[in-house]
């Protein structure tokens, strides 16, 4: 596992989803916060249009009803005839014009004052001048023009409450809109970038390590892993990087151990037991198929003497010669075996017994004419004797029995020869 200097700077999964929730959280909230306010703008100016302006746009309607019934009354004093008709139309004029709808109005009130005062001289004057009435009319039709002009306004005037505070509505949701569209932009930005740190953080380096590991082997190289954000996916790649490198020491251990498992510690040749294995393997392979296969067990003549009088070490040394010469020799189908001390057992696959004696044959002849230098510097030259057997037809174990009685038959015979089995003894 690396160290802390090595994953220092990159961020760990838990504080990247804090940070991330909190600047969620942040901006959620400063949202909500808008939101909030906005709505807050729309209910105040509704809550206004509801209890200010409706209120006032009744006593504005109020108002220029009032206004209206003056301007009647006041015609009816100059339409009737009668004195009683016209006291009674300025009472009622009076009525009105002291009506708080109508005192609460400045303009209002003044106007109707006027209309009140014109109104009561004129009914003044008519008590004891009968054309009194028609010379007032002229002043009286401007005066009920103001009348009508200040209905008009007045009425403009609730119109214009009612106008104002909508307007203020409309603008505040307007607003509102804009604002939650920018918003729901904003949150929609934010998802997408958290998306794509999510993705380029987390899905992809573990669709990477997924990969790797499926493909992890020891014949493949190292994995290689871009640089990692996160602290945890750097901590698997380096454990994957780190398992693939235990893989391949292991294997290479294994195969070591195999190795010696499987192999004469002197000369390197396979050892018998593994010899008895492949050499069943073979056998059973040859028959099945009825492929010709010969076996062969030879054995270095006069090796004790050898030993004798050149030591032990001289000795060794012409096994490993004969091993090697063994090995540049015989084709990379052949087996061959330290059979134990100085003797060794060949497997020759797909071969019959006449192209087994010219192989040993060949190995004959070149080891005979090899000098093999000894430790303390001599050259000395050695042979061998061979025995082959057919494996076509027999067990393993008696094929060899077979070649080795052969092998003591080209003792008998003189050694530095081959003998095959079921020929020898008949010539
Ligand atoms: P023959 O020609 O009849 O085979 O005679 P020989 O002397 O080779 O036969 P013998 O079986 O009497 O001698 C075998 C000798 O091989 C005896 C033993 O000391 C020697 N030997 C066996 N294994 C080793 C070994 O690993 N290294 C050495 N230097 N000598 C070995
Ligand atoms: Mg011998
Ligand atoms: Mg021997």
């Amino acid at each position: 596992m690396s160290d802390s200097t090595a994953i220092t700077g990159r961020l760990g999964a838990g504080r990247a989803f804090i940070a991330l929730a909190v600047v969620f959280v942040a901006l959620f909230g400063f949202v909500v916060m808008l939101i909030w306010l906005d709505q807050q703008k729309v209910l105040d100016a509704t809550n206004r249009l509801q209890d200010d302006t409706v209120p006032e746009i009744i006593r504005y309607q109020r108002l220029s009803r009032n206004l209206e019934q003056l301007r009647q009354e006041g015609e009816r004093v100059f339409a009737v005839s009668s004195p009683q008709a016209r006291q009674q139309a300025l009472f009622v004029a009076k009525l009105v014009a002291s009506h708080p709808s109508v005192l609460d109005h400045r303009p209002a009130a003044e106007l109707a004052r006027q209309v009140e005062r014109f109104l009561a001289e004129v009914l003044r004057q008519s008590a004891s001048d009968d054309r009194a009435i028609a010379r007032n009319y002229e002043a009286w039709r401007q005066l009920s023009a103001q009348v009508s002009l200040l209905v008009d306004d007045v009425s403009v005037q609730g119109v214009n409450l009612a106008s104002r505070d909508l307007r203020e509505v409309n603008a505040a949701m307007q607003v509102a809109r804009y604002k939650l569209i920018a918003v729901v932009l904003l949150e929609a930005v934010f998802l997408c970038v958290f998306l794509f740190f999510v993705r380029q953080t987390l899905i992809h380096p573990l669709q990477n390590i997924y990969r790797k590991l499926s493909q992890l082997s020891v014949e493949q190289p190292p994995p290689a892993f871009p640089p990692a954000h996160m602290l945890e996916i750097q901590a698997v790649e380096e454990s994957i990087v780190e398992l693939h490198a235990s893989l391949v020491a292991n294997e290479a251990a294994r195969q070591q151990l195999e190795l010696l498992a499987n192999r004469d510690g002197l000369t390197g040749l396979t050892n018998r037991r593994h010899f008895m294995l492949l050499a069943e393997q073979e056998l059973a392979r040859a028959q099945r198929y009825r492929r010709s296969l010969t076996v062969g067990m030879a054995d270095l003549d006069h090796f004790k003497r050898l030993n004798d009088t050149y030591g032990h070490a001289a000795g060794d040394a012409v096994l490993k010669a004969f091993a090697a010469l063994v090995g540049d020799t015989l084709r990379q189908s052949d087996l061959s075996c330290r059979y134990g001390g100085e003797e060794f057992a060949f497997l020759f696959p797909e071969v019959g017994i006449d192209e087994a004696l010219r192989l040993a044959e060949r190995l004959r002849e070149r080891f005979s004419g090899v000098e093999i230098r000894v430790p303390d510097g001599r050259l000395v030259r050695v042979t061998f004797s061979m025995g082959l057997a057919d494996a076509t037809l027999l067990p393993l174990e008696g094929a060899l029995k077979l070649a080795d009685e052969a092998l003591y038959e080209a003792k008998r015979g003189g050694r530095n020869r081959i003998a095959v089995a079921g020929t020898l003894s008949e010539a």
